[in-house]
C-alpha cells in the first residue's frame, strides 16, 4: 500500500503535495532530527512500540541540536504520529517524524531560522532481508570510525551524523556484506550503522557502555527482557576480537529488530546460525512488539481510540475490557470485543480501572 497523506506543520497533505522548498538550509547542511518508529499489527489494532519515548527522544534531539523553542508539545507529536498512521489506513508501518531547520539558517545557526515538523508513515518490512532473523546476517568492521562525542552528537538522531553510516553501510554493501560494525574513537566496538550491538559469551551479555553511540530503545527494551530472562548484562567496552570468540553476536534496532550476526571479518560466530540466547531474545521481543508480553502494555500505543459503547468513563472500561479479554497477556483476542452484551456483563462485574485496583 503506497502512503498516502503526510503531516506537515499540523495539516495532513496529500503526499504529492508535501514538498519541500530547494532553499531549505536543512536539506543542504543536515540541519534536521529525526526518530524511526515502528507500527506492529497487534489483537488490539495497530499499535506504535514505545512512541512516546521516541517522540521525548525526538525532542532531546531537537535540544541537542539547538532549538530552544519548539511549536508543538510532546503530546501533540505524538497525537499526530497516530493521526497519520489512521489517515494512511496502515496496520504496519515505519513513521519518521522528523524537525528540520527552515526559512532561514545560511549563517549557519539554528537561531537563523525556524523548526518544521514534519511526520511520514510507509510500509516497511525486514530491514535486513527476510531470512535475516533465522540465518543470521554478516558483517564487517568498518575502516570508517564513528563519531566522536565531542565531533558530533552521538546521543541525538540528527541528519547531519548519517553520513558516516552511509559511508560504513555502503562500503560494506559494496565489499559483499550486509551490516557495518563501528568501532569509537579509541578503537572500541561502538555500535553498527542504524543499530546497538550485544554478545553473548558463556551465558553473560555484554554491550559497550553509552558513552559513543546512541541509546537505542530497542537496547533498553533487551536490558530490560535481560533482566526478566535472567541474564546479567554487563556495559563495558569491547574489543574487535572479542566479537569474534564471542558465543553469540546480535544487534538491535527499530528498524533491524534483533538479528545476529554469523560472521564478522570472514570468522564464524558461535555455530555460524542465529544462536540459542539470541532466539530467545527474539522471540520474546516479538512477543512484546506483537502485543503478547507482560510488558507490552506499557510500551504499546494502540493506534484506534479504544471502542467503548459506554459514554462514561469509556478509556476506564476499556482497560478492564482489554484485561478480561486477555489483551496484552498472551491471548487471541476474541470476537467477543464486539459484543455489546458480553462488552456489559464483563464490565459491569467491576467498575474501576483495572490498574487501580490492582493497587488497591
Ligand atoms: N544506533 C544508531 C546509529 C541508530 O541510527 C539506531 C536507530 N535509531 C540505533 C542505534 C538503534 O536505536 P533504536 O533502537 O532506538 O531504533
Amino acid at each position: 500500500m503506497e502512503t498516502k497523506a503526510i503531516w506537515l506543520n499540523g495539516k495532513l497533505v496529500p503526499k504529492a503535495d508535501a514538498t519541500l522548498n530547494f532553499l531549505t538550509p536543512a536539506l543542504h547542511y543536515g540541519v534536521a532530527v529525526f526518530e524511526g518508529i515502528r507500527c506492529y499489527a497487534t489483537a488490539r489494532g495497530p499499535c506504535v512500540f514505545r512512541l512516546r519515548d521516541h517522540i521525548e527522544r525526538l525532542f532531546d534531539s531537537a535540544r541537542v541540536l539547538g532549538f530552544r523553542e519548539l511549536p508543538y508539545t510532546v503530546d501533540q507529536i505524538v497525537e499526530a504520529c497516530l493521526e497519520t498512521v489512521r489517515a494512511n489506513g496502515f496496520e504496519e508501518c515505519y513513521i519518521r517524524p522528523l524537525v528540520w531547520l527552515a526559512e532561514g539558517g545560511w549563517n549557519l545557526t539554528v537561531d537563523g531560522g525556524k523548526p518544521y515538523f514534519g511526520i511520514a508513515v510507509w510500509e516497511w518490512k525486514q530491514y535486513l532481508g527476510a531470512e535475516a532473523a533465522e540465518r543470521g546476517v554478516r558483517a564487517n568492521i568498518s575502516s570508517f570510525t564513528r563519531h566522536h562525542p565531542n565531533v558530533m552528537m552521538t546521543k541525538a538522531k540528527i541528519a547531519g551524523n548519517y553520513p558516516n553510516s552511509v559511508l560504513a553501510k555502503t562500503e560494506s554493501l559494496r565489499l559483499g556484506f550486509d551490516e557495518a560494525i563501528m568501532l569509537d574513537a579509541q578503537g572500541m566496538v561502538a555500535e553498527c550503522t542504524g543499530e546497538n550491538i550485544f554478545l553473548v559469551r558463556k551465558g553473560m551479555l555484554y554491550t559497550p557502555p553509552d558513552g559513543t553511540i546512541l541509546e537505542g530503545l530497542t537496547r533498553d527494551a533487551i536490558l530490560g527482557l535481560a533482566e526478566d530472562m535472567g541474564y546479567e548484562v554487563k556495559a563495558k567496552p569491547i574489543s574487535r576480537d572479542q566479537l569474534y570468540v564471542a558465543d553469540e553476536v546480535f544487534v538491535c534496532g527499530t528498524a533491524a529488530e534483533v538479528i545476529g550476526l554469523r560472521e564478522i571479518d570472514f570468522r564464524t560466530i558461535g555455530s555460524g546460525r542465529t544462536g540459542p540466547v539470541t532466539q530467545q531474545f527474539q522471540a520474546a521481543y516479538r512477543a512484546l512488539v506483537r502485543g503478547t508480553h507482560p510488558r507490552s502494555e506499557e510500551w504499546l500505543a494502540p493506534v484506534h481510540p479504544r471502542e467503548s459503547f459506554f459514554e462514561e468513563a469509556p478509556e476506564a472500561l476499556a482497560d478492564i475490557l482489554d484485561e478480561r479479554l486477555g489483551l496484552f497477556e498472551g491471548g487471541e483476542v476474541p470476537d467477543a470485543r464486539h459484543h455489546r452484551k458480553t462488552l456489559e456483563v464483563v464490565a459491569t462485574r467491576d467498575p474501576r480501572p483495572a490498574r487501580r485496583r490492582a493497587e488497591d
